[in-house]
């Protein structure tokens, strides 16, 4: 049996001095530092805070198919380094796109024995696989996404209102969540026109191309819908505070909604954006600094449940970094590795806790993505868990991030927190800097 001991192990509702008991892969127990067994071997934290091993339940691995994007290999290892112990993968972006079985299964064969983390697979709900969706589900996937707005890939449809409300009974009978991209194309279409002869370097240019109206009317439509069919809706990607409101009441009035958003949103803000630094392109954008704050008050309040990081790379080439065109640019942001001190820097500034942390960061989207064994450090779940010095500060450089392409809008930045090592199921996967070991990380099926 192995003790892991630490003055600040984060569990449910308490952070406190407390030993983790380990035994065959799982927590047995976690006990006073004064109750561990003669037999155990004990492993002393000390001060570093150790927090359950986190889950992201939006990331972009491109893999099979666009592995020269992402991968498997790299984008575990990135998320080892940034204390994550489960990935759960959108199904756009490899190919074929995990809307069929046969594509789940394409995955499967991909990621065999390449994962240095567990993983799983969001199934596509696109415009033709209405008899797919439920075969995805036998298959295990955790839930479905979907787009209101052509993804910026081909190869995965968007979804129209009609083609949506064809998908949603097959959804709802699953009862499993539906991610949606909430932006809708007609304001997006309608601003783009009138800035034809803008100047496409600005940031400004692509904040006004994609207004708040676009999110606004996409959560509207799809809280009707929600209401209509009564399958389980998940907002993806949160980028407009504006919307915060309408959320907390059809909340309140019991609809099945849940809402994340992202560490960009919540840092970085349009007003510190250098002209034609596409590094910090992605859709929704990322809205001015009294957005950040009322995106902020949505965590406060619970509207928000829980922050992703929403890892979206590409080959440099395409983020376009030497024209700065905010209209070519790929978009999507690569955050894996520094999602935690990322948020850490700013939660910590603005009053929260670890325990916040690991509720939006672990227990929140192990809950979206119906795993009831990560998330939280207690008896019975898997041996995960993230040792964390929150004091400790570091400057971004391009070693630290460990995904495949070291691009990243943050470099140079200094931050708040370090993940010191990172362990799944009770064994090293990421420790000061390296990955002990092998790629030990396995599927994860509901
Ligand atoms: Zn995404």
């Amino acid at each position: 049996m192995q003790a892991y001991l630490s003055q600040r192990v984060v569990t449910p509702g308490r952070t406190g001095p407390a030993a983790i008991l380990v035994e065959v892969e799982q927590i047995r127990a976690v006990v006073g530092p004064d109750q561990i067994p003669a037999e155990a071997e004990v492993n002393d934290f000390g001060n570093a805070a150790i927090l359950p091993g986190l889950v992201d339940s939006h990331v972009h691995i491109n893999d099979p198919g666009r592995s020269e994007w992402e991968g498997f290999e790299t984008a575990t290892r990135a998320a080892a380094a940034g204390g994550y112990t489960l990935v759960v993968d959108m199904p756009l972006n490899c190919l074929p796109a995990t809307t069929t079985v046969a594509a789940l299964e394409a995955k499967r064969t991909a990621a065999q024995g390449r994962c240095w983390i567990d993983w799983a697979a969001w199934g596509g709900v696109v415009a033709d696989n209405l008899e797919d969706i439920e075969g995805l589900a036998a298959a295990a996937v955790p839930g479905f996404k979907c787009f209101l707005i052509h993804p910026g890939i081909e190869g995965f449809t968007m979804v129209s209102e009609s083609q949506l409300r064809a998908a949603l009974p097959h959804v709802a009978r699953t009862g499993l969540p539906l991610l949606v991209h909430a932006e809708v194309p007609g304001p997006i279409e309608a601003a783009t026109q009138k800035l034809a002869a803008a100047d496409w370097r600005r940031y400004s240019t692509y904040l006004q191309s994609r207004p708040d109206e676009a999110e606004l009317a996409a959560i509207r439509l799809l809280l009707a819908l929600c209401r209509e069919y009564g399958f389980r809706l998940h907002i993806v990607h949160l980028a407009t505070g504006l919307a915060l409101d309408e959320l907390q009441s059809a909340r309140a009035t019991g609809l099945p909604v849940s809402v994340e958003t992202c560490p960009h949103y919540l840092h970085l803000t349009a007003e510190t954006i250098p002209d034609g630094a596409t590094l910090a392109k992605c859709a929704p954008p990322i809205r001015s600094h009294d957005n950040r704050e009322k995106l902020w008050k949505g965590l406060r309040n619970r509207t928000i449940d829980l922050i992703v990081t929403d890892h979206s790379p590409c080959p440099p080439e395409m983020k376009r970094l030497e024209e700065g065109d905010f209209k070519t640019a790929w978009g999507g942001i690569a955050s894996l590795s520094l999602a935690l001190p990322l948020v850490w820097t700013d939660a910590s500034r603005h009053g929260f806790t670890l325990e916040d942390v690991a509720r939006w960061m672990a227990k929140e989207p192990a809950k979206l993505a119906g795993c009831p064994r990560k998330g939280r450090i207690a008896s019975g779940y898997d041996a995960d868990f993230v040792v964390f010095d929150p004091e400790a500060e570091f400057t971004v450089t391009k070693e630290r991030l460990h995904y495949r392409h070291w691009m990243s809008p943050y470099m140079g930045e200094k931050l708040r927190g370090v993940v010191k090592a990172t362990y799944l199921r009770g064994t090293p996967v990421f420790v000061a800097g390296g990955f002990p070991g092998g790629p030990r990380g396995r599927e994860w099926r509901r």
